[in-house]
């Protein structure tokens, strides 16, 4: 079906436009009446009138104009095309809304071809020429050696492909991985390595059938291996890429050789089997066994084993707590004292850990506050009350006890504290794995 389309006359704003039909872009309907409310030409498509603007409007493309695009949707029968230029011609405006073309498959190659998809991909690079604009723009790589894929990357490895003729109907094979492919290919695939027109469109094959190998790979019957390359993988390509290749980046991230990892003897905290975990456990926290971690997956631990668990975690969690012992934060402090007078007189309340006042980095002064750690969490708790009416030198001194985190990232400076909140977070992400 053909669609009513008609170019009317060159409107201002207000003025009556003599077209039928629902108003559209740059049109208004008053009183019944279609009326331009902006500069440029009326015109009717498919029952609706609008005016496009004549001064800063986009020029389209027209019939026979040589378009470079980039393939922005692959469907059974065509091809979206998204247009990024016009050849040729000064286009300095494409319109701000994306134009796009359709590029329908016999349009495609010279060639059996079920899909478009068999002979370009998802972002691939086009040259092609417009057949047709209206109602939609059409689009076709066929007729010259020169249109068809300019660019095209590895679906599987994102390497640029490159032409080859190692095997017959695979006219691309990526670099990298073992991607092999056809690409409706443009004389001059690869624009911008190569000079213009290398004949690679020779390698396109035109007219011939497809080999066994290639036929197979096609999409027959609504099927679309072009759409991932997982599709690619399912049908027996596997892309895998040689090692030499795996640099720094990949090899970490890839599955083959990842760096062994430290292993730590441990104690599952659930079933209390001896075990390895690749990080170092927190005291506290869920450590388990890879049976374990299935049981817990798969919500199969039962009640009973689950509040045994918490009470593992709890004794372990005291027994940390105890042996980390119990840390004080001492404001008010005069300048004067030093760190073995501090010592002394906190001592009397049980073993000590650490002392340590703080000083200015550059002067050595005392900055009138200090950190003491008892060696015992529960010596340093029962000690607490009566070292809070402690005074020195008549001055009332302010004592409480140190957050392991709030109390750190208020006192000392930066270094040592990155250490502690690194150990922390190593706790954390052992949690994490855990659960995994
Ligand atoms: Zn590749
Ligand atoms: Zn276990």
């Amino acid at each position: 079906m053909s669609s009513s389309v008609s170019d009317g006359k060159f409107v201002t704003p207000g003025e009556k436009i003599e077209l039928s039909g629902d108003a559209g872009a740059g049109v208004a309907e008053v009183d019944g009446t279609l009326v331009a409310t902006q500069i440029g030409m009326a015109t009717l498509t498919d029952g609706s009138v609008s005016v496009s603007s004549a001064t800063d409007g986009p020029r389209l493309p027209v019939v026979g104009d040589v378009v470079i695009g980039q393939v922005s949707r692959l469907q059974n029968k065509t091809a979206e095309i998204k247009i990024l230029h016009v050849e040729g011609k000064a286009f300095r405006d494409l319109p701000a809304e994306q134009l796009f073309g359709d590029l329908f498959v016999a349009e495609v190659v010279n060639r059996f071809l079920p899909a478009p998809g068999d002979a370009m991909r998802m972002n691939d690079v086009i040259r092609g020429e417009v057949l047709q604009t209206k109602p939609i723009i059409k689009l076709t790589t066929k007729p010259k050696p020169r249109y068809g894929v300019l660019h095209a990357a590895c679906p599987a490895c994102g390497e640029i492909l490159s032409p080859s003729d190692k095997k017959d109907d695979f006219n691309v094979a990526c670099g990298r991985c073992d991607y092999a492919a056809y690409r409706a290919l443009a004389d001059d695939y690869g624009h911008g390595f190569f000079e213009e027109g290398n004949g690679f469109d020779a390698l396109n094959r035109g007219g011939e059938r497809w080999n066994p190998d290639a036929e197979a790979r096609l999409s027959h019957d609504g099927s679309r291996p072009y759409l991932s390359p997982l599709a690619d993988y399912r049908r027996g390509s596997v892309h895998e890429i040689p090692k030499k290749f795996l640099g720094r980046g990949d090899g970490g991230r890839g599955r083959g050789d990842r760096p062994r990892r430290e292993m730590h003897k441990t104690t599952c905290t659930l079933c209390s089997d001896k075990c390895e975990v690749p990080f170092k456990p927190t005291p506290g926290k869920p450590i388990r066994c890879r049976p374990c971690m299935g049981k817990i997956e798969n919500g199969d631990a039962t009640p009973d084993e689950l509040s045994a668990e918490r009470k593992v975690l709890l004794a372990a969690r005291g027994a940390a707590q105890e042996t980390a012992g119990f840390k004080m934060f001492i404001g008010g402090l005069p300048y004067e004292v030093n760190e073995e007078e501090l010592s002394a007189l906190f001592a009397e309340h049980g073993k000590l850990k650490e002392v340590h006042i703080a000083t200015d980095r550059e002067t050595g002064k005392s900055k009138g506050f200090a950190f003491v750690t008892y060696a015992s969490h529960s010596d340093g708790k029962k000690a607490l009350p009566s070292l809070k009416n402690l005074k020195v030198g008549g001055r009332k001194l302010t004592v409480q006890e140190a957050k392991s985190d709030g109390g750190r990232s208020g006192g000392r400076g930066g270094g040592g504290r990155g250490g502690d909140h690194r150990g922390g977070k190593g706790g954390n992400r052992g949690g994490r794995n855990d659960r995994r």
